[in-house]
């Protein structure tokens, strides 16, 4: 059964020359677009070879004997397929994407074009390190960026993603401590942190204890402080927090945690907020995670793999993974085992992954990283706090901000669902009709310290009309909520390629397979 039938059903026709004709389900540029399974079939082709004489195979009798069931289409079909599934989607190309967290902000095409470049783009990781010098150069000089960004002597470049930094970073802090002979089995990690956090701590063998939030929904400092003690290996704080708030209190922790004998991790995928501003170095953190695919615009979410480097206090910078890039003798090389002549780097505490990270985006992050200098990425700190408040004290009157009253936020504005109450609207339908208004939902739910959280990251590069529209938006949708238009909001959305679907199924019992119709119950 197609996707196609289950969500829009075909409408019988009756008129003129057609006894009973059928719609396609299309709807003017919304398009219906069934399966490629189950539009494409084994005896059509989009390419016209001639078969392969026996003689001249050379795959030594391994060659396929039968077809093997891939769907064929006619090379025009086969654009249309997935030019029609692309309409389907939403991209920071099409609008405004407000999801918090997220950092969605447009990607300089500069920055694809470098990274196209046959020198970098086509480069292997088993090439011979002579012939990859400029690589290794790039590479290098996007670490001394990061750790002067941060004020922090080593930087690990190879986790692929903020959680793989996450891990990265906590590896390093219970090898120091193995290293110490000091086995602890306790990680703190505040209510406003990131959900990786806690899973990261966990997935490391730590026993994770959460600490409350205070009323202006920063880390309850003296309840964190408290529980400090020779069992607490480290303490996680998402900095910005994902109420879109500063943690003043940070260096006053750093340093009691340093005296418990412990180490402090940083999720530093909210960076965008205070790059430039703040160097978390200064703040006493001992790990922290760059998300380059926040923080300096490289693509991610459909549009391209992460980057997590993660950079150490000198404390932990002995037990960074490998590899890393050093300089010797004027040439630069990668560093794979563990050797005497590397400094600092004595007691890794092993690798991340095979090879030395994501490449292609290093080389846009760096483009990115000089094409703005260091005035230029503190102006996007700046306009990211300013376009954050400007969308919170736009909205402040007519939604619930729980927070509103306890100053500026970051890049982030925090609303609740005290606004819907009694209206028979819920955070998940505000968001859904937010769609039908041509934008992403916000990030719903999360973070959980607040009751039916939206949280908005705008992001820098949005314009100031650009933000006027989506407040407005927000501010129709909030009126029509309270004046009691539930049935707008109950089945919305109403002109998306789909409408309302099952939440609970789709993440119960996910159908990820297709099943060939004939043995298909
Ligand atoms: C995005 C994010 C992460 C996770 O990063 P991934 O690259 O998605 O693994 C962790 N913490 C915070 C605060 C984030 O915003």
């Amino acid at each position: 059964m197609s996707m196609m039938s289950e969500g829009r059903p075909t409408q019988p026709l009756a008129g003129a020359g057609h006894s009973v004709a059928t719609f396609t389900g299309n709807r003017a540029l919304m398009l219906e677009e069934p399966l490629i399974f189950e539009s494409g079939s084994a005896e059509v082709t989009g390419v016209d070879l001639e078969p392969v004489p026996a003689h001249a195979s050379r795959l030594g009798g391994l060659e396929r004997k039968g077809a093997i069931g891939l769907p064929g289409l006619a090379e025009g079909e086969a654009v249309r397929h997935y030019t029609r599934l692309s309409r389907q989607n939403y991209g920071i190309d099409l609008g405004l994407f407000p999801l918090g967290s997220c950092t969605m902000k447009h990607n300089p095409r500069l920055n694809e074009k470098v990274a196209r470049l046959p020198g970098f783009a086509d480069v292997h990781p088993l090439q011979p390190q002579d012939t990859v010098q400029g690589a290794l150069e790039l590479i290098h000089e996007l670490a001394e960026w990061l750790k002067a960004l941060t004020n922090m002597p080593a930087v690990a470049m190879a986790p692929k993603a903020g959680a793989h930094g996450e891990l990265c970073g906590m590896l390093a802090i219970r090898a120091a401590h193995e290293a110490r002979g000091d086995a602890r089995s306790v990680v703190l990690v505040p209510e406003s942190a990131h959900g990786t956090n806690p899973a990261t701590a966990a997935f490391c063998g730590y026993r994770v204890e959460s600490i409350p939030a205070d009323a202006r929904g920063r880390v309850d400092t003296a309840a964190l402080l408290a529980r400090l003690g020779p069992d607490v290996a480290a303490v996680m704080i998402t900095n910005p927090n994902t109420c879109g708030l500063f943690e003043p209190d940070l260096k006053r922790i750093s340093d009691a945690v340093h005296a418990a004998g412990g180490y402090v991790y940083c999720d530093g995928a909210n960076f965008n907020a205070i790059v430039g501003r703040v160097r978390p170095g200064d703040l006493g953190v001992d790990a922290m995670h760059i998300n380059l695919h926040k923080t300096f615009s490289t693509p991610h979410g459909g549009g391209g793999p992460g980057s997590g480097p993660v950079v150490f206090s000198e404390a932990l910078a002995p037990f960074a993974p490998l590899p890393f890039v050093v300089e010797e003798g004027g040439r630069l090389h990668l560093v794979e085992e563990e050797s005497a002549s590397a400094e600092n780097h004595g007691q890794s505490f092993g690798r991340m992954s095979a090879f030395h990270g994501q490449m292609g985006m290093f080389v846009r992050a760096l483009a990115y990283i000089k094409s703005h200098g260091a005035d230029g990425l503190r102006q996007v700190a700046e306009d990211a706090v300013l376009n954050a408040n400007y969308v919170l004290r736009s909205l402040d009157d007519l939604l619930s901000a729980p927070f509103g009253d306890s100053g500026p936020c970051m890049h982030e504005a925090l609303f609740d669902d005290g606004f819907l109450k009694d209206t028979g609207v819920t955070t998940l339908d505000v968001a859904k009709a937010l769609i039908d208004e041509g934008f992403h939902p916000m990030t719903m739910y999360f973070p959980l310290v607040v009751h039916g959280a939206m949280l908005i990251e705008p992001t820098e590069t949005e314009s100031r009309a650009r933000l006027d529209e989506f407040i407005a938006s927000l501010r129709g949708l909030a009126e029509a909520a309270r004046a009691g238009d539930a049935g707008r909001f109950r089945t919305a959305p109403h002109f998306a390629p789909r409408s309302r679907l099952d939440e609970t199924r789709a993440a119960r019992s996910p159908v990820l397979a297709w099943t060939p119709a004939q043995t298909a119950e």
